[in-house]
């Protein structure tokens, strides 16, 4: 997978999500930054073009220690590369056309910094005119905190790098300690998302989130039902029906159109409460199953059903391929054929 940062200074990259880009990199992904100034302002003693090779040196150290591949430095004028959207996106276009990037992460509209809020108007306007196909595009927070959140990613295994690439920007952090700010951020997602000790979170600029009301974004769970929504679209192919057992809440359901999402106990469309015990579940679930039902999905606000419901997990253990399980999703395919054990 190829992902590129989007950069108004050098050191934003590795506050806004240094995390995640190790994780990227562990995994094999090839990750490139564009830095669309190069930062002279951080450093007003030194005339501009010292200024310039000092914050990309440092950028050049903080991309090794991360595991960027590749950066390219387009020198836009610092506090002013806004001022110059269209020159901006010309600029950027070969290096959308070159890298052809599957996720663009930048930093978020609603930053204090103008140069910030300039990154997203800047990657539209390029990838409008590249002729590559649509990539994910995630908002990352520096130091201006999203007011919601779709996406997290636990970075805890990779937090000591991560502070190590805050740190190469040497010249900035002498200035202003980024670093405990960035460690400050990240402990106060974790804990709040209760998601391992350090996380970064981002909004991803997708206008069928537009339909989710803001405050359900501002809420730290938010981003479990999200990942759940994006699971379902993998798995269940587009026309077809499945269950999901979350307690009646149904949120993905608009999400996820025009598959059929189908409450569990169901009465006429509607969620019907929770079954009495094993036996009503079973015969619910075949009920179902023969109206139609392909999946199950059991979300995280339901796992406790698995331990609860132990004749209904051993019946959908011992029938039915489980085709998706970690701490925030388990699914089951009912379609056919015998039991699968992962
Ligand atoms: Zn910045």
């Amino acid at each position: 997978m190829n992902v590129l940062v989007v950069v108004p200074h050098p050191d934003d990259e590795s506050i806004g999500c240094g995390g995640t880009i190790c994780l990227h990199a562990a995994r094999g992904d090839r990750v490139a930054a564009v830095f669309l100034t190069s930062g002279e302002l951080g450093l007003r003693k030194l005339p501009q073009e010292k200024a310039w090779r000092v914050r990309e040196r440092e950028a050049e150290k903080a991309a090794e220690i991360l595991g960027i591949a590749s950066l390219t430095f387009l020198r836009f004028p610092d506090r002013h590369v806004g001022d110059q959207i269209e020159k901006a996106a010309e600029a950027l276009s070969p290096v959308l056309r070159q890298e052809k990037p599957e996720s663009i992460y930048l930093a978020h509209e609603r930053d204090r910094h103008r140069d910030h809020r300039a990154c997203a108007p800047i990657v539209h306007a390029a990838l409008e005119g590249s002729g590559i196909p649509a990539p994910k595009v995630l908002a990352y927070e520096v130091l201006t905190l999203l007011s919601e959140y779709d996406h997290l990613e636990d970075i805890t295994t990779v937090m000591p790098r991560k502070l190590k690439a805050v740190r190469a920007h040497r010249s900035q952090v002498r200035q202003f300690r980024y670093d405990r700010a960035a460690r400050a951020i990240n402990e106060y997602r974790g804990t709040i998302a209760e998601a391992g000790r350090y996380a970064e979170v981002f909004r991803l600029d997708d206008c069928q989130l537009d339909t989710v009301a803001q405050a359900r974004r501002a809420d730290p769970d938010w981003y479990r039902i999200y990942r759940i929504v994006q699971e379902i679209i993998k798995v269940v192919p587009a026309n077809d029906a499945f269950i999901l057992v979350d307690d009646g809440s149904q949120e993905a359901s608009s999400l996820v159109a025009p598959r059929r999402c189908i409450p569990f106990l169901e009465k006429d469309g509607s969620y019907w409460g929770r079954p009495a015990d094993d036996r009503t579940a079973i015969q619910e679930l075949n009920r179902l199953r023969s109206c139609g039902a392909g999946f199950m999905f059991f979300a995280w606000s339901a796992l406790w059903w698995l331990d609860h419901y132990s004749g209904l997990r051993n019946h959908l253990e011992s029938r039915y391929h489980c085709v998706r399980r970690d701490d925030n999703v388990v699914a089951f395919d009912l379609r056919a054929g015998p039991a699968t054990k992962l």
